[in-house]
This record gives C-alpha cells, structure tokens and sequence, in this order.
C-alpha cells in the first residue's frame, strides 16, 4: 500500500474491517504470552495461536486427517478516496475498501478458508485491528502467514474455490491476474485456484457498489 494510501486509511475515523473481531477472553489472555509489542513484524498474535494449541493438545485424541476442508467469508464497505486491491491486484474503480490493512477481501477470504481448515483462530484473531502494526499493512503478510501455518502443520492447497460479489467493476477482466498471483501466493498449481465472480442483482449494499464481499472454500492435503 501506498503511503498516500495508508494515510487515507488512517484518516478513515469509522473504519470497520474485518480484522475488527478479535474476542476480548482471548486477546486479553496475556498470561498465555500475548505480548504484541516483542512480536516480530509479519508475525500474528501468539496468544491466540497458543490458546488453540493448548486446546488441541488437552483433546484426548487429535486425529490426522488426510484432507481439511474449510471456509472463509468477508466483506467490505466501499467508499471513494481507497483503493481497490483484490487478490493483491488494484483495481480501477470509483471507490475502494475502508479496513485497517488493505482491505484485500479476496485475500482475507482465503486466509480465514485456511485458517478454518485447519482449526485455528480466525484472521481478527491472529490479525487485530488493534494492533498498530497492520495498519494499511499488504495482505499478502496475512497470507504469507496462514500458509506456514499450513505446511507447518504437514498441509498443502488440495484446490480453493472463491466467489467475488460486486456490481461494479466488472472483475472479469481482471480474474487471470487475480488467480496467478493467488497461485504464486499459495504456491499452488492453476488447476486447482478457481476465482468466480457475480453481481448482487443491484440490491443491497452488494448490488448498490456500497460493498464488496467474497467466499471461499479450500481443501487441505496432508503432504
Ligand atoms: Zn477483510
């Protein structure tokens, strides 16, 4: 993100991205190591990551699946004076996302489908928007992320499948570049990263270009 970019973000006083959904019993579990000023940059917050692990490990058996399926969901509001960044491709429009990062919502989709697969906290979990170190922060840091986590946990992408909803623009010709720089990101092959898009029928915030919202569902391979 630009400097001029993140400085319209900062100037944004009513954002409220995705990233605005860390829960107060975990992200004020600072006895379990939530330490967010010793994180290393590019790094989310530890204490959710423990929690999960510490609930994993008190499970009597934690089974080894071959395969994880998970889903991911976002949405954003649309205003003029943003950018519009989806799948780490800006896109020419009148008006782009209010967040605290990029406000990339393909690229939050997909972080929170993996995330979900492999039962672990959600994107404002790992990511809060309270955290100064993501604000107007590139995407691709939360991305980057969620697939160490994966191959850390023995994963691969089995294939992904996400929807985009908008009215305007039409993301038709920017699908390709979508889909390659999604596959570079999750070093996947093109055959299994399907990017679809639809309109909202002009109803709603979808449909009146006052939002923009995406899906995704992804399957896990055990390497
Ligand atoms: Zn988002």
């Amino acid at each position: 993100m630009s400097a001029t970019a993140t400085a319209r973000a900062a100037a944004a006083p009513t954002a409220r991205p995705c990233t605005a959904r860390a829960p107060r019993a975990i992200s004020s579990s600072s006895s379990s190591g939530f330490a967010p000023a010793r994180q290393p940059r590019g790094r989310p917050a530890r204490g959710a990551l423990q929690v999960a692990a510490a609930a994993a490990a008190a499970a009597p058996e934690a089974p080894t699946l071959p395969f994880r399926v998970g889903h991911g969901w976002d949405l954003h509001r649309l205003e003029p004076g943003y950018p519009l960044i989806v799948g780490g491709i800006e896109i020419p429009h009148d008006r782009g996302c209010v967040a605290h990062s990029d406000g990339d919502v393909l690229l939050h989709t997909v972080v929170d489908a993996i995330l979900g697969a492999l039962c672990l906290p959600d994107i404002g979990q790992l990511f809060p928007d309270t955290d100064p170190r993501w604000k107007g922060a590139r995407s691709d840091i939360f991305l980057k992320e969620a697939v160490r986590l994966m191959r850390e946990r023995g994963y691969t992408i089995g294939n992904i499948d996400c929807t985009i909803i908008a009215q305007r623009p039409k993301m038709s010709p920017h699908k390709e570049a979508i889909r390659d720089n999604l596959c570079q990101m999750l070093g996947a092959h093109p055959s299994v990263v399907n990017i679809k898009a639809k309109t909202h029928e002009k109803v709603d915030s979808l449909g009146e270009n006052r939002s923009i919202a995406c899906h995704a569902v992804v399957m896990l391979l055990r390497q």
